[in-house]
């Protein structure tokens, strides 16, 4: 019989949105779980069900400050992802990703652990190249309202890759595609949520600009199993950068349309602003992911958006 090794294992932004669904299925696969967060969009909900679990742990804690801890990996996830929530404090989400990944990655160099970090498709910026290709060094405003968040996220890459030539760290970078599903928070602010809350809820959908601009959404199981892959199938010498998302892609008027067919809701489309430097297009060329680990999404838009809308029609009856 072969027998898996326990490993121990930290996720910081652990009671997060994906983080929940990482920590549960990490469990779910017999190891043991250190969840740090310091609970600024993360909630207790999300966790709860996984307290019972004595190989489950919770530490209250910020990234930005150091962390001594014993483990054999770590996936880093720590940082608000929601524009609305990374905008609040934006000096904070800078240092959250900076000083959050110099911490993990010294404590990663000191006890020998690989480490995950959650990129974002955000590091492409606004991109002039459609589908988004590894190769594509983006086109991103340094200075604009999103920077805190995006550029945040290009210096932790340069950190991963530094700590990798420097230091021989074992590293995984994979760039996250908006990812959606069960556990969002229904005051997150993206798109996804929003649309699917005010639907139930018969209020107005909030379109931004003219609707026109894309996204690719990948259901957050999908998701899971390609961060989880990348980690356990690919072998050390593969670091990424990785692509991870779905490559169906819609206009954010169509996802309205959806939201508002799949729920029979009665509610209007309105359109507000647009947010500055709000990216036209995003969609992931994800041909390395799936040569690298044999990694594709399985479940369309429509489909999640079915399990989405039955969690949050859930969330409201109990709220
Ligand atoms: P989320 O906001 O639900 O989760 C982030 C978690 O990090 C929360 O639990 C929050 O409390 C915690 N956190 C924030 N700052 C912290 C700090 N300084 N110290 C400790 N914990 C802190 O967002 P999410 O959607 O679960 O995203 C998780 C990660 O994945 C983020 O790094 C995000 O940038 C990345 N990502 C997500 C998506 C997506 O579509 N969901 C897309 C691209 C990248
Ligand atoms: N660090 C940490 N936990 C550890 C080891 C290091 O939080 O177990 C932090 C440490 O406080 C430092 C950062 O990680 O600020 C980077 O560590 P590294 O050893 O790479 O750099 P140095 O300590 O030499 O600045
Ligand atoms: N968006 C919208 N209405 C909303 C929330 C978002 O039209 O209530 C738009 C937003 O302007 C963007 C897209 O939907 O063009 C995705 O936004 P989200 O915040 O989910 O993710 P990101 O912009 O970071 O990809």
């Amino acid at each position: 019989m072969i027998t898996m090794k326990k490993k121990r294992v930290l996720v910081t932004g652990g009671s997060g949105f994906l983080g929940s669904h990482i920590c549960e299925r990490l469990l779910a696969m017999g190891h043991e779980v250190l969840c740090v967060d310091n609970f600024y969009t993360g909630r207790k909900e999300s966790i709860l069900h996984l307290m019972d679990n004595p190989y489950f742990e919770v530490l209250r804690h910020d990234v930005t400050f150091p962390l001594y801890a014993e483990v054999d990996e770590i996936y880093n996830l720590a940082c608000p992802a929601s524009p609305i929530h990374y905008q609040f404090d934006p000096v904070q989400t800078t240092k959250t990703s900076v000083h959050g990944a110099i911490n993990m990655l010294g404590l990663a160099k000191r006890i020998k652990a690989k480490i995950f970090q959650a990129s974002t498709s955000e590091v492409y910026g606004d991109p002039a190249v459609h589908p988004q290709t590894e190769d594509y060094w983006g086109n991103v405003n340094p200075i604009g309202i999103r920077a805190c968040y995006d550029e945040g996220k290009r210096c932790a890459e340069t950190l991963f890759f530094d700590y990798n030539r420097q230091h021989g760290l074992r590293i995984k970078v994979g760039r996250i595609f908006n990812t959606y599903g069960p556990r969002m928070a229904m005051d997150d602010g993206r798109v996804v949520s929003n649309f699917v809350v005010q639907a139930l809820r018969g209020e107005n959908i909030t379109v931004y600009g003219k609707g026109e601009q894309t996204r690719s959404f990948c259901y957050v199981d999908d998701l899971v199993d390609g961060i989880i892959g990348l980690m356990e199938k690919t072998p050390d010498d593969f670091t990424g950068p990785v692509n991870l998302g779905n490559p169906g892609e819609f206009t954010i008027l169509e996802l309205a349309r959806e939201v508002i067919d799949l729920t029979g809701s009665k509610s209007q489309i309105v359109f507000k602003p647009l947010p500055s430097d709000d990216p036209m297009q995003r969609k992931p060329d994800i041909t390395l992911a799936r040569k690298a680990m044999g990694w594709e999404p399985k479940i369309p838009l429509r489909q999640g958006l079915v399990k989405t809308v039955e969690y949050f029609r859930r969330c409201l009856e109990t709220a």
